[in-house]
C-alpha cells in the first residue's frame, strides 16, 4: 500500500492518503496533549504501543459485531483504515465516576455507576468540546437519529468486552464513529490515550491520567496495558 499525501495531522495521529481512495494510513505519534492541548509532551514509545493496542482491540470488537475502520497493521506505528466521513461527536461511555463527570456533578472519583452512562461531546476544539445531548446533535445536524442509535449500540458493545478478563477496570472511554458507504463504522482509536484503565485489584491508573496529572510511570503504564491486551 503506497503512502501518498498527508491529509491531516492531529494531536496524536497523522492521516495519509493511499493509492486507494477508500483507504487511509493512520500513523500513531508519541506526542501527548491534555486539557485541550494546553499541556504538551511526549510519551516515549506511545505510537508503537498504541498501534498494537488499538489493532488488537479493533479486531476483538469486530469479532463481536462492531463494524470498524480497521483493515490491517502496516508497520510499527501505522495501520491501514477505511476512510470515514467522521461524525463530529465524541462518544464517552462511563462505568465509574472520574474526570469531568466527577467535577461536573461533585461526585467522588472511583464511585461505581449502577448502569453505564453514555455521553456526547461536540468535537470542536475552539469550543472546548462541550457536552451535548441528542437534541443538540439533531439541531446541529451532526447525525441522524438512526445513526445515533447505531453509535449508542456500538458504544455499549465495546463496553461489554475484553478488559475485565485481563485484570483491567474499564472506568470510561471515548470513541469516534464515521460514515462509510452508507454504514456507521467505529473509527479513530481505542488506546490508553482515550480510555481510563485501572488495575482491577489495586486501582492503579494505567492510562493517560498519569501524564495529565504528572503521576510518573507513564511509559510503564502503557507498556503494562500493552502486555495485558496483546500479551
Ligand atoms: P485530534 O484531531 O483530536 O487532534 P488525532 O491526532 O487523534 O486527534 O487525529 C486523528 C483524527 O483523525 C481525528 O480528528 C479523527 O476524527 C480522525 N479519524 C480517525 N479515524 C478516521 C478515519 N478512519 N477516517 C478519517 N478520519 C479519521
Ligand atoms: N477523552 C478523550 N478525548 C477528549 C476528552 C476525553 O479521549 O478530548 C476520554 C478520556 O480519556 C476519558 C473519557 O474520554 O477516558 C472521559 O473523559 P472526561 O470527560 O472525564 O474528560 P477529562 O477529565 O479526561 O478531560
Amino acid at each position: 500500500m503506497e503512502r501518498r499525501a498527508k491529509i491531516y495531522e492531529g494531536k496524536a495521529k497523522v492521516l495519509y492518503e493511499t493509492d486507494d481512495p477508500d483507504l487511509l494510513i493512520q500513523h500513531f505519534k508519541d506526542d501527548a496533549t491534555a486539557f485541550n492541548a494546553q499541556k504538551r509532551g511526549t510519551i516515549v514509545g506511545k505510537g508503537g504501543m498504541n498501534t498494537r493496542i488499538s489493532a488488537t482491540l479493533f479486531s476483538y470488537v469486530a469479532e463481536h459485531g462492531v463494524r470498524t475502520h480497521f483493515v490491517k497493521v502496516l508497520s510499527d506505528r501505522e495501520m491501514l483504515v477505511r476512510r470515514l466521513q467522521m461524525i463530529k461527536v465524541e462518544v464517552v461511555m462511563r462505568n465509574v465516576v472520574a474526570g469531568s463527570l466527577a467535577k461536573r456533578l461533585g461526585l467522588p472519583e472511583g464511585q461505581a455507576l449502577e448502569q453505564p452512562v453514555l455521553e456526547f461531546y461536540y468535537k470542536d476544539d475552539a469550543l472546548g468540546d462541550p457536552l451535548i445531548n441528542d437534541d443538540h446533535v439533531r439541531m446541529l445536524r451532526l447525525a441522524t437519529a438512526a445513526e445515533m442509535e447505531a453509535i449508542g449500540d456500538g458504544a455499549f458493545r465495546v463496553n461489554e468486552f475484553f478488559f475485565d478478563q485481563r485484570g483491567i477496570l474499564l472506568v470510561d472511554f471515548k470513541l469516534e464513529f464515521g460514515r462509510y458507504k452508507g454504514e456507521i463504522l467505529l473509527g479513530d482509536e481505542i488506546t490508553p490515550d482515550g480510555c481510563r484503565l485501572w488495575d482491577k485489584g489495586t486501582r492503579e491508573k494505567l492510562d493517560k491520567d498519569r501524564f495529565r496529572r504528572d503521576l510518573g510511570g507513564v511509559e510503564e503504564a502503557y507498556a503494562e496495558v500493552l502486555r495485558r491486551v496483546c500479551g
